[in-house]
């Protein structure tokens, strides 16, 4: 199987709008008999591919518990005071927790004197629902998302767990299409790992160029190959020559340059892939970049 991650280095580039028309596209080779794709929405702070590709098919939906936190029994808390002042999150006030607060280190429950008989603190650990993942199957077709709850910090477990749930549920599909998270952080490396490309994309601003590299040296750290194409590259045609003279240096393609095009934000507001907008110029540009892709994943082969 191949796996093609698209990213961003911050959010609003059209990271989704491009992962989107490529999947479309890639459903579309396979209702035509090509290579079958499942895909997955790896942005947990915040999905939106389903609201493109999801919403069909049987739909299995889940609790997903990250870490622990923190929980005071009230019936046997004898209010000693011993646990407020060892929480460096400030976590613990008037004898409550803070959920939001807690990072479960568990140094409260090490310390609470209150024990029963099966050696339960009155202050302890607790599964504690992070958020939820849903899994859309139909046929051949698998699409894997998550929704992280607000505050939580299991953004990259989630991630983890949405892969997961879509690496069991396929069969022999030989294409996963993931849409990642906007940065580098923790989820973004959760992401990364064992994926064949990664499809980068930028804008042409001082920061898309800026974020790009920091994106490219992790994912070359985890050992994929970079690709790149620069959205709405004619708004700052300077930019974009520099991004193109970045990629040229370091050896990474740039793969497309997708042109500014409005019917990105009607076919968004419709819930539509950008490439089924009959006469758009960015998705005749998306269309290419996807033919480009299949022979880099597929060389021998046409796709
Ligand atoms: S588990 Fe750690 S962070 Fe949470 S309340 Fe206890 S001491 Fe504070
Ligand atoms: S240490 Fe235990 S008994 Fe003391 S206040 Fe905290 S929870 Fe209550």
């Amino acid at each position: 199987m191949k796996q093609i991650l698209v990213l961003s280095g911050k959010g609003g580039t059209g990271k989704t709008t491009v992962a989107a028309s490529l999947i479309a596209l890639a459903e579309a080779g396979a209702a035509a008999g090509g290579k079958s794709v499942v895909c997955a929405d790896c942005d947990v702070d915040a999905p939106n591919l389903h609201l493109i590709h999801g919403g069909h098919g049987i739909v299995t939906k889940e609790d997903y518990y990250g870490f622990e936190k923190a929980k005071i029994d009230p019936e046997r808390c004898t209010r000693c005071g011993i646990c407020e002042p060892l929480c460096r999150f400030d976590a613990i006030r008037n004898f409550q927790v803070n959920t939001l607060a807690c990072e479960g280190c568990g140094v409260c429950e090490a310390f609470c004197p209150v024990t029963d008989e099966n050696g339960r603190k009155a202050i302890h650990l607790e599964q504690n629902v992070s958020g939820t993942t849903q899994l859309f199957q139909q046929g051949d077709w698998v699409f894997s998302t998550a929704e992280l709850k607000m505050g939580n910090g299991a953004s990259g477990k989630l991630v983890g767990q949405v892969r997961k749930n879509l690496y069991n549920a396929m069969d022999k599909q030989p294409l996963a299409i993931l849409d990642g998270s906007p940065g580098i952080g923790c989820p973004v490396i959760a992401s990364v790992t064992g994926v064949d490309v990664v499809l980068i994309v930028t804008e042409p601003t001082l920061s898309g160029l800026h974020d790009m590299g920091r994106l490219v040296d992790v994912a070359r750290q985890f050992g994929a190959e970079c690709l790149v194409c620069i959205n709405r590259y004619d708004l700052h045609p300077g930019y974009s020559e520099e991004i193109a003279a970045y990629c040229s240096r370091l050896g990474i393609p740039l793969l497309a340059r997708i042109p500014y095009d409005p019917a990105a934000i009607e076919a968004v507001n419709h819930g539509e892939p950008l490439v089924n907008v009959p006469d758009s110029p960015a998705a005749a540009v998306l269309r290419e970049l996807w033919v480009d892709l299949q022979f880099r994943l597929w060389p021998t082969v046409q796709a």
